[in-house]
């Protein structure tokens, strides 16, 4: 009634007797707005006498929207922050801080808005908005929770050199923890970034993967390697040195997981070159295995004289780990002038990979053809193509030469061109024979996985 006789000043000061008591929160909402309104209308010169008194009453009944847009209406812009703040209305809050003067005042306001958005948004979780908003703590704060899934994927939109920064951190992390297929995977999801600080965790990765010899191990590996190789071609030639160890990784790796497909297809004979090609990286994969592996597919291929000079070595490597101040004994003269480690280079694990009763058989074998005489005299021997020297058959370079062949991508033998053949997509070359051999097994290149014919 007061305010259809315009008589205003009586209207406001009744309505601003109406408490939070009287009626609930939206109807007390309404009625203030509609006094605040009168004010700003009919008594401009109340009207921050208005607003101090149902500023403070709409933050109690929680209507920080209302309360924040009165007070900002007559320039009380630190509680309309304050009050913005409590509703999550950031860009409101923000352009109330723009307004304000001085500007050491304004920053100090923009600062703490920015704060509180961001703790507001860490309770939530909401990281990825801290992150978007151009705030790079957000990833290190999921970093240090240890979510590193979120971090990574958050970092790979901001582009390649934040996300390689954080694959390091969380590469430097996994790999303490001794996590190294989980490493390698992570990094093949990131398409294996072919950059100089990250070199040394693939180097881990590969050192670690292969003294390791498990095959699930081995084809994640596999997978780093091959992205890695990739995008280093497109950086360097294939003469680097970067570009030679990391291949070599790769070839290790690739004939280490060969001998699990080769035993899968019954290929007795690749899987017996093939383990014997495998002594040359003995320095890399778990030597005594190595041996062991080597001996047991040459004795099934029936290249006896092979099996017992590798036998011989492992039931030796065997009482070296049984006993390790008891090297002494090794004897290093069958596997001279062959790119074959010498045992005092190999590392050795702690623990022997059979016991005892095994290794008795395995002497009892070697004992029993030893009888023959003639058996385990020489390494199976070849002729150099270059020079006509004699050679051992799976040493990749002639020792009086020095002629150096790629190793087959089926058995790891040299490839001597005259019996070589090629894959027609990856163009690795193998043998002509074992790759026939595989190929009517599988069909499929070992290198590439793509469909191929026998030659
Ligand atoms: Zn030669
Ligand atoms: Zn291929």
């Amino acid at each position: 009634m007061w305010e259809e006789s315009r008589d205003y000043n009586k209207a406001i000061d009744r309505y601003l007797e109406i408490t939070e008591t009287m009626f609930g929160p939206d109807m007390c909402d309404e009625i203030w707005n509609g006094c605040f309104n009168l004010a700003m209308n009919y008594a401009k010169d109340r009207v921050q006498d208005v607003v101090l008194v149902i500023g403070p009453r709409l933050l109690k009944i929680s209507k920080f929207d209302s309360a924040a847009e009165v007070f900002e209406a007559v320039g009380f812009f630190e509680k309309a922050i304050e009050a913005y703040t409590q509703c999550q209305k950031w860009d409101r809050a923000f352009e109330c801080a723009q307004q304000v003067r001085p500007m050491e005042m304004q920053h100090m306001l923009m600062n703490k808005i920015q704060e509180q958005k961001k703790s507001m948004l860490i309770q939530g979780g909401k990281f990825n908005k801290i992150v978007e908003s151009g705030d790079m703590s957000g990833l290190e704060m999921l970093s240090q929770r240890g979510q590193w899934e979120e971090c990574l994927s958050l970092a790979n939109n901001q582009g390649p050199e934040v996300l390689n920064t954080y694959l390091m951190k969380f590469s430097k992390t996994f790999l303490q923890q001794g996590q190294f297929k989980e490493t390698a995977r992570v990094l093949v999801r990131y398409n294996c970034p072919a950059i100089q600080q990250m070199l040394p965790v693939y180097k881990t990765i590969s050192v670690e993967v292969l003294a390791m010899d498990n095959n699930v191990e081995l084809a994640v590996l596999k997978e780093m390697l091959q992205k890695l190789t990739e995008n280093l071609e497109s950086q360097v030639d294939k003469k680097n040195p970067i570009f030679i160890e990391f291949y070599r990784y790769l070839v290790i790796t690739h004939l280490q997981l060969m001998k699990g497909d080769c035993q899968k297809h019954n290929l007795t004979v690749p899987l017996a070159q093939l383990s014997s090609s495998l002594l040359r990286y003995t320095k890399e994969i778990r030597a005594d295995k190595a041996y062991l592996d080597a001996g047991n597919a040459c004795r099934a291929a029936g290249l006896n004289d092979a099996a017992f000079i590798y036998f011989n070595r492992y039931i030796d490597l065997f009482d070296v780990i049984d006993d390790p101040d008891n090297a002494g004994g090794l004897d290093n003269t069958a596997f001279e002038n062959t790119d074959i480690p010498s045992p005092f280079e190999i590392p050795l694990p702690e623990k022997n990979i059979i016991g005892p009763n095994e290794r008795d058989h395995i002497r009892d074998w070697v004992l029993e053809i030893k009888v023959d005489g003639s058996v385990g005299q020489n390494l199976p021997q070849r002729r150099c193509d270059n020079c006509g020297d004699d050679m051992y058959e799976c040493s990749l370079n002639c020792t009086n030469c020095q002629q150096n062949w790629e190793p087959c991508i089926i058995t790891g033998l040299p490839l001597v061109k005259s019996n070589a053949v090629q894959c027609k997509i990856c163009n690795k070359g193998a043998i002509r024979e074992h790759w026939n051999d595989y190929i009517s097994a599988t069909m499929h290149c070992p290198w590439c996985k793509s469909m191929q014919t026998q030659y």
